[in-house]
């Protein structure tokens, strides 16, 4: 069959699980962030495991996700990270979902459509403590509790914030930030508020922060087995899940001179091997790899030469013995001894591991590997 695969390995995902948990301890939970299809591995599939593991909330942007994970049978709580409108409180309300709230009109609004719906909707509240995108402004935190303690449809189980920079080196401002959401959480508990859950820690908070834990951390990216930057002080012993294959689809003989591919932006400086494969910009293999990415075939580094097509990618095999048609090639993760990254991916290209995954695996066709047997 012609095309490429996305591996997912459930064992890889188990083992970086099981590392957050140990960085955190029992006294902190743990939030999966599983948003834009788990970052390319399959929102699903990903909660699914994650569930068997004992996470103890899940995390997405919108409730259209966690729709799709109640559909599916996820029972753990979920958090809706960008917040709702107003045309989603009765679906919210009905599959048990629980909003992030930033914004008065919004707050008032759930509280009276639970109150309609005889329930209590549970909610987090979210404060920019100086990341300066999504939440309530932390010096106008205090006017915010003042609403929603007077709002009786909800009940209020978390208080958050997000870093802005907990993956680089220098953490001042992460601490500055921290110092921010301690004071609000003071005003809160004299405001009459009070939350089982506090968090503000990402990955790079888990890996490197642990005065941030508080009592829920929301870890994404290293679940997925990538460090969020390469400048963490914490070592941590993470697995890829994603594996990218595909397979030769043709190999040719072609003289020194001979232009390969749109544009001609490659022309062969000596009698060459190449091999086209089956996978292009369509696939996310990023058209800025043209004639910059690498790819693994029989255990060697092979460079991809001229420009990436919508649904083709050649790559220079001259110096890879014996490549034949049909043999396996890996674009992203491991074959045999060699390794190629979603860091390194990106580096080529100037962007982060994060949009690497989301790129190459969002709403694919994935195979899972290792799951638990049932
Ligand atoms: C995506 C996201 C996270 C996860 O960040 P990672 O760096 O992938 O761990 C945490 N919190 C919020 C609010 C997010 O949007």
């Amino acid at each position: 069959m012609v095309g490429s695969t996305i591996e997912i390995d459930l064992e890889a995902l188990r083992h970086n699980f099981a590392q957050v948990r140990n960085l955190v301890g029992q006294s902190s939970s743990i939030l999966a962030v599983v948003k834009s299809d788990a970052y390319g591995h399959g929102m699903v599939e990903v909660a699914r495991e994650l569930e068997v593991q004992g996470v103890e909330y899940l995390g997405v942007s919108t409730s259209s996700e966690g729709i799709t994970l109640r559909k599916n049978g996820l029972k753990t709580p979920i958090l809706i990270l960008l917040g709702v409108e107003k045309d989603e409180f009765s679906e919210i309300i009905q599959h048990r979902l629980t909003p992030v709230l930033y914004r008065s009109d919004i707050a008032s609004e759930i509280s009276s459509a639970a109150l309609a719906a005889k329930t209590q909707l549970p909610v987090h509240l979210k404060i920019d403590t100086g990341m300066g995108r999504l939440g309530v402004p932390y010096v106008e935190a205090a006017k915010f509790f003042e609403l929603i303690r007077s709002l009786e449809g909800i009940r209020v189980e978390g208080l958050l914030s997000h870093f802005a920079s907990a993956d680089e080196h220098d953490k001042s401002f992460s601490s500055l930030q921290l110092e921010r959401f301690r004071q609000v959480l003071t005003q809160a508990e004299s405001a009459g508020l009070d939350f089982r859950y506090t968090h503000i820690a990402n990955s790079a908070g888990v890996i490197d922060l642990p005065d941030s834990y508080l009592q829920l951390v929301r870890s994404g990216l290293m679940l997925y087995g990538a460090p969020p930057s390469q400048e963490l002080h914490r070592p941590v012993s993470l697995k890829p899940v994603m594996t990218l294959k595909t397979r030769v689809l043709q190999v040719k003989e072609v003289d020194a001179g001979s232009p390969i591919g749109y544009g001609c932006t490659y022309v062969t400086t000596r009698p060459s091997r190449i091999a086209t494969l089956p996978i292009g910009y369509d696939d996310g293999y990023d058209r800025l790899l043209s004639n910059k990415g690498v790819v693994l075939v029989r255990n060697c580094r092979a460079p991809v030469v001229g420009r990436i097509s919508m649904c083709l990618t050649t790559v220079d095999v001259t110096e890879v013995p014996d490549v034949q048609v049909d043999d396996e090639v890996v674009l992203l993760g491991r074959q045999g001894d060699q390794e190629i990254t979603a860091d390194e991916i990106a580096a080529l290209i100037g962007t982060i591991n994060y949009e690497i995954f989301c790129n190459l695996g969002g709403n694919r066709k994935k195979q899972f590997l290792n799951s638990p047997v049932k």
